[in-house]
């Protein structure tokens, strides 16, 4: 059997440090321990679920999903669940009793999860989760979560997490989420924490500096400097100057022959204007889709709707976001100036990642919201704006959309060319006659904003995550060390001269 790396330690002897569970080789499912001597942080808790940006190397995914009753179990056999004894909740685990319990048989030499760490128990230090944010990548199996394990993410980000679960977009959960507003210190045993808002292209978005006795760490989270948001890279880069250790989303790390198989990017503020050339040029109907949890997106699209008079009409899923989401504080369209699809022309609901639930019932759209049918639209099609989903699509001939209207692809699913779900949504769009145009702004910095970082932080090292090229980061003066699951790396403030030797 595996020996298990999180044996007990000998706490005097211990130095913290980071150890590398998920997320080293694949973009997304970054789940990173920080092993103080009495305190131990989980940098988040996602699943790698999709197939347009990870292939061939996850056994569950939207095609593919979970047993309803046996998720935790089949995620962790999977090797898609950190294997941290204490972390998960026990009656998720049945009907097994530890993490060690489930995954024995794939653990054996040559089997799925042969090489993986197994964290033990430690007993006498805390345990908590930082969740950088709300994409499924980053926090998927927070649900699973043990209630007597603290969730901490910035302010911002709790209150999203509330309003998706109010709007049953997202399942409950039983660990206590706690929002922490910057400039506020949090302790996890010997652990100090500092949540450190980020730009993303979701509300909410951080990194994270930690100081330990042993040295400082960040972890970025995901970033960008080309969205709404670039001033609080610099306030990241502040906050975090000189740490030992930078962790960082390296998605834009390519190789050098790489084939671009994205939708051309633009900046997050050029979405605005280039939506609204498209409702000029739009005669008759115009549709789209969009993530819906980017609500600062969604404000601009709406805007765009009410400047061209076209009425902007969502699902009710969609809707219920923005409800609860404006009950929260937080930006997203006025709910008095949209109008819902009637959903009573049955259709069901959207086929996202496998554990987002289908919206529950008692959070259906405020009656007051004005319902819009195929068949209004269809008396007049350039009086509005659409959100189709692709569960939505067949709207389409209801409204017996055509040649003059246009497709405008503003993010979520599919994600992009890569996508299986991509040809599906091109031949709707060809076989009806529909011009399809894209609208990209993704959420992770571009080579050049990386080199950025590093030279705005200047760290003892830089380690890059969230990547499926960890060994291309871009050419930086600072030693970049790429690492492996499994690989655990010592804290310490000599990291900056020690460089690549620290393990
Ligand atoms: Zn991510």
């Amino acid at each position: 059997m595996t020996a298990p790396i999180g044996q007990p330690r000998s706490k005097a002897a211990a130095r913290t440090s980071l150890l590398f569970l998920g997320g080293t080789d694949t973009v997304g499912g970054v789940h990173i321990l920080v092993r103080g001597r009495a305190g131990r942080l989980l940098l988040d808790i996602g699943i790698v679920g999709n197939p347009g940006i990870v292939r061939d190397r996850t056994l569950f995914n939207a095609f593919q999903p979970p047993r309803p009753g046996s998720m935790l179990p089949d995620y962790l056999r999977a090797g898609m669940a950190p294997l941290v004894e204490s972390l998960y909740e026990r009656g998720d685990l049945a009907p097994f009793v530890t993490v060690s319990d489930a995954t024995r048989a794939l653990r054996a030499p040559g089997f799925a999860l042969d090489g993986y760490p197994l964290v033990d128990d430690e007993p006498g230090t805390d345990l908590a989760v930082f969740v950088s944010h709300l994409h499924d990548d980053h926090m998927a199996l927070l649900e699973f979560v043990a209630r007597n394990v603290p969730v901490i993410m910035s302010d911002a980000g709790a209150r999203l997490h509330g309003a998706l679960v109010a709007a049953g977009a997202l399942p409950a959960v039983h660990a206590a989420v706690t929002g922490v507003v910057p400039g506020v210190a949090r302790s996890v045993g010997d652990l100090v924490l500092h949540v450190i808002l980020v730009d993303h292209d979701i509300p909410g978005a951080a990194g994270v500096l930690v100081e330990t006795p042993d040295g400082t760490m960040a972890y970025t989270g995901d970033w960008r400097r080309h969205g709404r948001h670039p001033e609080a890279m610099q306030a990241f880069a502040d906050a975090c100057a000189g740490v030992d250790v930078l962790i960082t989303d390296a998605s834009g790390a390519q190789p050098p022959d790489a084939r671009t198989v994205q939708c051309a990017q633009v900046a997050e503020r050029e979405i605005a204007s280039l939506l609204s050339d498209l409702a000029t040029s739009a005669h008759r109907g115009l549709y789209c889709s969009f993530d819906e949890r980017n609500l600062e997106r969604h404000a601009d699209v709406q805007v765009v709707a009410k400047a061209h008079g076209r009425l902007l009409v969502a699902s009710p899923r969609t809707v219920a976001i923005w409800h609860a989401a404006a009950s929260a504080g937080l930006p997203c369209p006025r709910i008095e100036d949209i109008a819902v699809w009637d959903d009573s022309e049955g259709m069901r609901d959207d086929p996202q990642p496998p554990t987002q639930p289908p919206i529950a019932p008692q959070t259906a759209p405020p009656p007051t919201v004005r319902r819009v049918r195929a068949a209004d639209v269809a008396a007049d099609p350039a009086a509005f704006l659409c959100e189709l989903r692709s569960s939505e699509r067949a709207r389409l001939l209801d409204i017996g959309a055509g040649p003059g209207d246009v497709y405008a692809y503003l993010d979520g699913y599919p994600y992009g060319p890569a996508d299986p779900g991509w040809p599906v949504l091109v031949t709707w769009m060809r076989q009806l006659g529909i011009r399809l145009e894209t609208i990209s702004s993704r959420g992770h910095a571009w080579e050049d904003d990386l080199r950025w970082l590093v030279d705005a932080v200047r760290p003892g090292m830089v380690i890059p995550v969230h990547t499926n090229h960890p060994d291309h980061f871009p050419g930086v003066t600072t030693p970049v060390r790429p690492v492996r699951r499994g690989d655990e790396i010592a804290l310490s403030p000599g990291a900056r001269t020690l460089s690549g030797d620290l393990r």
